[in-house]
């Protein structure tokens, strides 16, 4: 995950500055030193560093902060509330127009992932109630229009494409059938390069001209660093885009793209990739990512990936046999199930307070959940909605069937009977209690 490094770093400099009592200017400025070397060493734009820990040492120094109870404490809101700045403040959306549809044209070098976005836009845009059109404007790799249709019916967006048609009237015919169609957002994939050449901006200069697309957004590698950020301000100058996506970051280990793509262009991050998955699309929200980098988590993006990825009827309906201690087997898999769709463990746990980058010395193996639930699924329908039939010798017919020991069949039933007990207790007929997760 990004921010690895420059997150321990910083987190190390804090913990001086919390366990003094009273601070010097000397002692923040050897902090703020500290602070600017991490974000060197995360590749944040040097210009953007040096102005970074400026301005904090400047609120911090000589301010009321020194006199406070904390200093420590309040030199960390500082450099919190500065991040958040840097990163644009709050989150950039997508405009919508007087009139839809709103027209997102999609840009950037070959490799980037606009096709993945493309498709992750359309499918976010699709759970939120919304009708995407996907235009095929890359025209010159011969399997792009085949794998942007691939990504889009994964995505269950319907593709616009018109063959090697001139990427110009397909975008105005794109647009022309979503207002027939009653399709409210048209995301046009448009051709990349490997690098940025003058037919490749002449071409996207005439889209732009065609169709005035109500957002462009400049997809960016964040693995690349500041050659993304070089690339953002050079395709901001040519075609004055409205917006980045900043793909890969799950793979970002630094995260100087993402502390330096808003001070350098102007231009906000508004969405992040992190994963090759068409649900890996999240809200660049600048507060929560500074959170993150100073490990005080992201609960609040944690929760909306609960929404996006839960099956809210599957857990009503766990809920409602909670509440009427009717909890059985087949409840527990579809636990682990709901616990699987939200990706690896460590990722949900990395979003948590107070652990963020520790998860990376945890050792924690996805796989445990797989083995329960295979315990559970060599189990009969029977078995798993009366769990007190399993005796010594169904124990060892269901520890074949799925190849693991008794004794792993053993622990998933502990596991089980304390969840039943607990529930005994929190719940009842009729009192809402809230459900405690039984992971492994
Ligand atoms: P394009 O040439 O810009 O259209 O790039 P593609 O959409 O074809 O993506 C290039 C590669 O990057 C593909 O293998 C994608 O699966 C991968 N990719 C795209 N976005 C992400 C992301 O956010 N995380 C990861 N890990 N891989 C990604």
């Amino acid at each position: 995950m990004a921010f690895e490094g420059l997150a321990e770093k910083l987190s190390n400099s804090f913990k001086k500055l919390k366990s003094k009592g009273k601070l010097s200017d000397a002692d923040v400025k050897e902090a703020m030193r500290e602070v600017r070397l991490a974000l060197l060493e995360a590749d944040v734009n040097y210009k953007v560093a040096k102005e970074f820990t400026n301005k904090v040492t400047e609120r911090a120094v000589g301010s009321e902060v020194m006199e406070s109870l904390t200093p420590g404490q309040m030199v960390v809101k500082i450099v919190n509330e500065e991040l958040t700045g840097l990163m644009g403040g709050s989150e950039e959306r997508l405009k919508m127009p007087a009139h839809p549809p709103a027209v997102i044209m999609m840009c950037g070098l070959q490799g980037a992932g606009k096709t993945t976005h493309a498709a992750k836009l359309a499918y976010q845009l699709k759970s939120q109630g919304h009708r995407p059109l996907l235009v095929a404007g890359d025209i010159y790799r011969p399997a792009a229009i085949k794998q942007l249709q691939v990504v889009a019916e994964k995505a269950g967006a319907p593709v616009f494409e018109k063959g090697t048609q001139d990427p110009v009237i397909t975008a105005r015919e794109a647009v022309k059938h979503a207002r027939d169609y009653g399709n409210d957002y048209v995301i046009i994939d448009t051709a990349g390069r490997l690098q940025i050449d003058e037919p490749l901006m002449e071409e996207l200069r005439r889209i732009k001209a065609e169709v005035e697309p109500t957002d462009i957004l400049l997809v960016v590698d964040a693995m690349t660093g500041q050659e993304a950020v070089n690339v953002a301000k050079t395709f901001d100058e040519l075609l004055d885009i409205t917006g980045v996506i900043l793909t890969k970051l799950d793979g970002d280990t630094r995260g100087g793209a993402a502390l330096s793509v808003k001070a350098v262009t102007g231009k906000p991050i508004k969405f992040a990739g992190t994963g090759e998955k068409l649900s890996d699309l999240e809200v660049f929200h600048p507060d929560r990512m500074a959170s993150r980098i100073l490990g005080m988590g992201d609960v609040l993006s944690l929760i909306e990936d609960a929404q996006l990825k839960l099956d809210e009827k599957a857990a009503a309906k766990t809920a409602e046999r909670l509440m009427n201690n009717k909890l059985d087997l087949n409840d527990m898999l579809e636990q682990f199930n709901q616990v699987r769709k939200m990706g690896p463990i460590k990722g949900i746990l990395s979003k948590l307070p107070g652990i963020g980058n520790k998860v990376d010395d945890m050792e924690i193996d996805d796989r445990v959940l797989d083995r329960n639930a295979a315990i559970i699924l060599s189990m009969t329908k029977y078995e798993r909605s009366h769990p007190d039939v399993l005796d010594a010798s169904r124990k060892r017919r269901i520890a074949a069937g799925c190849g693991m020991k008794v004794e792993d069949v053993n622990r998933l039933l502990n596991q089980f009977k304390q969840t039943q007990k607990l529930m005994k207790q929190f719940g009842g007929k009729g009192k809402r209690r809230r459900m405690p997760m039984n992971l492994p």
